[in-house]
């Protein structure tokens, strides 16, 4: 990756000095071309102009009888050399017949094959002044018509542009030495450069391999708050939630084959007394009649608690689904409260235990489903009943606090060793399995409880007490759920 990188920012940098030097260079050259040629052609209409009177007076002076008037104007135009910056070199001006076009001398001799006819000597030649010059020309002219004593001349001046050649090849060589220094020190930069940006992308794809290998141990460190850096961060933020992500996926794995094994475990107690119970029947025929009723009350019982365990799961692979809708009605809480206390009554006077109910005079009215509700309130007393030695104290208590209600049910009966108080609300846990089954229990009951609760968007918790027993309060608000699967009613 590195050398990829470094070669694409090598690149980068030689196209952009290159360019910049081919463009600022032929701009450059243009530039002084242009302005040499528009010097020329000021300087020549400024020795011509309105400033220079004497200069032209004295070119058009009559020619004296027997004065070779072509020599004369040879001669003032060699005193005036300085004004049309005829240098003899670069710059010449010659004399041209006014009519043919001859050269009749000049400050330097004719150029081999004659001077030409340029277009600017065709223009004087019909009377007018020629200025004209292309950029792209090799020379430059400007051929200007005079008349002496009746006689008419040209005067021609013709710069080969030597100068702005020769001071175009020194900028062209400049340009040249400034371009293989500039990529000199692109191609070090890049280098720099390329360091600063490939190091961090290294370490990140280095991370990416270690995540891609299962590895999320390693934080990578961001050092910039650049792209990069930001890249880095979300890499690590990235990482962390499929660590958080995987690990719930592992969880719930380990919980679904607990189920699987939990429910099975369950199911084969129950048939297997059913089997050995109706092997006993089928097999004895002269067993006593009460023995025989016996083993079928035991059938009976335990066929009831597979229909019991049966009907549970099946509410919470409703819950699971969500195929279980809510039906939502308002109802005063308190009266929910108080029918599950006189429904539970009579089991509490079974067991000699003595229930006092502490409920407030009005509590508002909630939306729930009622059913529901009563079906929690139900589970938790009646755990109470049945996890408190006969002859105990239940204390059923509810209020309002801000937006919800609350109901708590208190026994001091054998309570949950501290061990094990996070886990009675997960599926199939009992404290003491034995005697939950005893008495029915299919160690659901809590977690279908919590289910609604929390499809309520309440809570079932335990409450932290010092003396003996367990307190257990539900707490529900007043609104009710806002998103849920529930229709009202
Ligand atoms: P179960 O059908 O076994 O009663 P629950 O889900 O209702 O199942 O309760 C789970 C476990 O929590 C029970 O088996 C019991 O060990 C414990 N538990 C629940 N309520 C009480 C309580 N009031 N006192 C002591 N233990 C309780």
């Amino acid at each position: 990756m590195r050398r990829s990188l470094h070669i694409k920012l090598v690149l980068i940098m030689v196209l952009l000095i290159v360019s910049l030097m081919v463009v600022v260079g032929a701009f450059l050259m243009n530039s002084v071309t242009g302005y040499y040629i528009n010097d020329f052609y000021q300087q020549i209409a400024d020795a011509f102009g309105q400033d220079n009177v004497d200069f032209v007076r004295n070119l058009q002076t009559v020619t004296e009888e027997g004065e070779d008037g072509a020599a004369m104007v040879r001669e003032v135009l060699n005193a005036y050399a300085w004004v049309l910056g005829v240098d003899r070199r670069n710059r010449n001006f010659y004399v041209l017949d006014g009519t043919t076009g001859r050269c009749l001398g000049g400050s330097a001799p004719e150029p081999e094959g004659g001077l030409g006819v340029t277009p600017n000597i065709s223009t004087a030649l019909l009377g007018t002044p020629g200025f004209d010059s292309s950029v792209t020309a090799d020379y430059m002219d400007a051929a200007i018509p005079i008349t002496r004593g009746g006689q008419p001349y040209i005067v021609y001046i013709l710069d080969s542009r030597e100068t702005v050649r020769s001071l175009n090849g020194s900028m062209f060589s400049l340009i040249i030495e400034a371009l293989v220094l500039g990529l000199v020190i692109s191609v070090l930069l890049s280098f720099l450069l390329s360091k600063t940006m490939v190091n961090p992308l290294q370490r990140l794809t280095d991370g990416i391999e270690e995540v891609a290998r299962g590895d999320f141990s390693r934080k990578l460190e961001v050092t910039s708050g650049d792209e990069i850096g930001q890249l880095t961060a979300s890499f690590n933020a990235m990482a962390r939630q499929l660590e958080t992500n995987i690990a719930e996926l592992e969880k719930a794995e380990q919980q679904r084959k607990d189920f699987v094994a939990n429910v099975s475990h369950e199911l084969r107690t129950p048939l297997t007394n059913i089997k050995s119970y109706a092997e006993t029947l089928a097999d004895g025929g002269d067993l006593p009649p009460e023995m025989r009723s016996r083993f079928l009350g035991v059938i009976l019982n335990e066929s009831d608690r597979m229909a019991h365990i049966l009907q549970d799961l099946l509410t919470l692979s409703r819950f699971d689904s969500r195929r279980d809708e809510l039906r939502l009605t308002r109802f005063p809480f308190a009266q929910v409260v108080d029918d599950t206390y006189q429904a539970i009554r009579m089991d509490a006077q079974n067991h000699a235990h003595r229930v006092e109910l502490d409920l407030p005079g009005s509590l508002p009215e909630v939306r729930a489903d009622r059913e529901r509700i009563m079906q929690v309130m139900m589970n938790i007393i009646s755990n109470a009943i049945k996890y408190t030695p006969d002859g105990g104290r239940i204390r059923i208590s509810a209020g309002q606090a801000g937006d919800s209600v609350w109901m708590e049910v208190d026994d001091n009966g054998i309570g949950i060793p501290e061990g094990d108080r996070d886990r009675i609300f997960e599926r199939f846990y009992r404290v003491d399995k034995a005697r939950s089954r005893q008495s029915g229990g299919t160690g659901l009951g809590l977690s279908i409880a919590q289910e609604i609760m929390r499809r309520h968007e309440g809570k079932l918790y335990l409450v932290d007490k010092a003396e003996p027993g367990l307190t257990i309060r539900m707490e529900l608000p007043l609104r009710g759920p806002r998103e849920e699967a529930a229709h009202e009613e």
